[in-house]
């Protein structure tokens, strides 16, 4: 039976292991079972679904360094980027332990009845991780554990880049479920480096809700089958976004701000979903602002994509560029799987009358705008669908409130005066925003939001 590998974009080669698909017969097993722990009601009580977590954990900690060798290998990013990465799942896992801690049903007594509201499980989860984020947007990341914390069994599809860390954060949550003596069914795993597995997930009648985190293609293509359902179910998507970055005349500091944008382009080989890839900079300070952006990205150093795949849609993407207006960028001999930093410069009126140029483009590249009247800025911006974040580099009581309100309007996060990377996990954090940046801006995988997604109310009423 043919198999697949992992890639290491940074050695250049093919990591050793070769994995298999699952057939839809052991997809079949895995969703009977997810039903059945659902149905046992395994993960209805609060305590046991707090013990859980707890216990993922701890068996976490006790796997973190074999995940980590697989993570690098398989993802081309780094220690201290996986050390961010482990730390920010183990945050997010704690941050619903204190949620479940504290949780507490609405009740209201009238004269002739009492009501009790509660948030009940939806019953299983299907999760699909993208590639940047092998652990927090992935097996162990914000989808899965807020679907077990809110009481839902979870089949995930590990992503065909990192097979191996997937399995490992398998491994970690169903030793966790055994020690507890849980159904297995309450997770689920299942591998395939093509779209059918997927497809079946999303279209079985089994499944009550997906979480997905990818590309606005796979993201619409998933959305589309769970809405064609006999039942359509909630599905939230979470996808790319151009991340606008508005240069006002009002900014001060403009070189540390650019620096700051440089690297947020850039680092990593730009590849985030909070990376800006278009930043919106007025006539007056145009030559300055854009010189020093071109000599700071100079300055960062290249890295290897996620994977072959990526690296080529990028490569695809600038290609595309290349043939519709001037790219800029460094004409340096870089490793095969590296990114080329580039950024291309246009007009507001160039940039509104091709569509193309708002379409996000994954990699360390951003678009540079050039606007002459805040009138046409506006009007640009209003033209752009909606977005993760906006960032607003200027002095704030310089936005007049309706134009306040237009940024709001746009997007789900938005940043004075900083950079859109850097995601913390907070109550406060909203990662989220209106289509096509994701497919419900109510609810995001990061913070506790997530639990809630999975989630239903049911009141029970009594007569008193
Ligand atoms: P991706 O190619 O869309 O992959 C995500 C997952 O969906 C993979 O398991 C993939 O399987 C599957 N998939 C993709 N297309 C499919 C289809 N047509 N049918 C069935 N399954 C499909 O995304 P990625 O390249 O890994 O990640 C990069 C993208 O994710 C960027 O656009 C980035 O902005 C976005 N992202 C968004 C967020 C956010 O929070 N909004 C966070 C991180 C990343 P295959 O690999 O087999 O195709």
């Amino acid at each position: 039976m043919p198999g697949f590998q992992s890639f290491n974009c940074r050695s250049g080669k093919s990591n050793p292991t070769l994995y298999h698909s699952d057939s839809l017969a052991s997809l079949d097993r895995c969703l009977t079972s997810s039903v059945e722990a659902h149905e046992s009601g395994a993960l209805k009580d609060n305590q046991t679904r707090i013990q859980l977590l707890q216990t993922i954990l701890s068996h976490a900690m006790a796997k973190k360094e074999v995940i980590a060798k697989n993570y690098c290998e398989e993802s081309s990013l780094d220690l201290v980027r996986f050390e961010v990465e482990f730390e920010r799942c183990l945050e997010q896992i704690s941050h619903f332990i204190q949620s479940l801690l504290h949780s507490e049903p609405s009740i209201d007594l009238l004269s002739d009845r009492r009501i009790e509201k509660r948030s009940i499980a939806m019953g299983p989860v299907a999760v699909f991780g993208a590639s940047n984020f092998p652990l927090a947007y992935a097996t162990l990341g914000g989808d899965v554990m807020g679907a077990l914390a809110a009481g839902c069994p979870v089949i995930v599809k590990g992503h065909p880049y990192h097979p191996g860390t997937s399995l490992l954060c398998a491994e970690v949550i169903h030793d966790a479920a055994s020690a507890l003596h849980l159904p297995q069914g309450v997770f689920g795993h299942v591998l395939d480096d093509g779209f059918s597995l997927a497809e079946s997930l999303v279209s079985d009648p089994r499944i009550k809700a997906v979480g997905f985190t990818g590309s606005f293609k796979g993201g619409m293509a998933l959305f589309r089958l769970a809405q064609q359902r006999e039942e359509p179910i909630p599905f939230f998507a979470e996808m790319g976004s151009l991340n606008p970055v508005i240069i006002h005349p009002s900014v001060s500091g403009l070189e540390k701000h650019v620096k700051n944008l440089a690297l947020a382009v850039a680092n990593e080989a730009g590849q985030y979903c909070t990376k800006p890839g278009l930043v919106f900079c007025p006539e007056e300070i145009w030559d300055e602002a854009l010189g020093m952006f071109s000599t700071f990205l100079k300055g960062i150093e290249p890295h290897p994509m996620l994977h072959p795949a990526i690296h080529s849609n990028y490569v695809g993407h600038l290609a595309r560029l290349k043939k519709l207006a001037n790219v800029s960028y460094e004409a340096e001999i870089l490793p095969d799987h590296f990114g080329q930093k580039a950024f291309l410069s246009l007009n507001i009126e160039e940039f509104v009358a091709n569509p193309t140029f708002s379409e996000e483009v994954f990699g360390p590249f951003c678009i540079w705008v050039r606007y002459t009247s805040e009138e046409s800025l506006q009007g640009a911006y209003k033209k752009l669908k909606g977005q993760l974040t906006t960032t607003f580099l200027g002095a704030e009581d310089s936005l007049s409130p309706q134009w306040r309100n237009q940024l709001e309007n746009h997007c789900g996060r938005l940043v004075f005066n900083g950079v859109p990377t850097g995601v913390k996990i907070v109550k406060s954090m909203h990662h989220g925003g209106p289509f096509p940046s994701t497919t419900d801006p109510r609810f995001s995988a990061v913070g506790m939001d997530s639990m809630k997604r999975f989630q239903r109310n049911i009141a029970v009423q009594n007569t008193l």
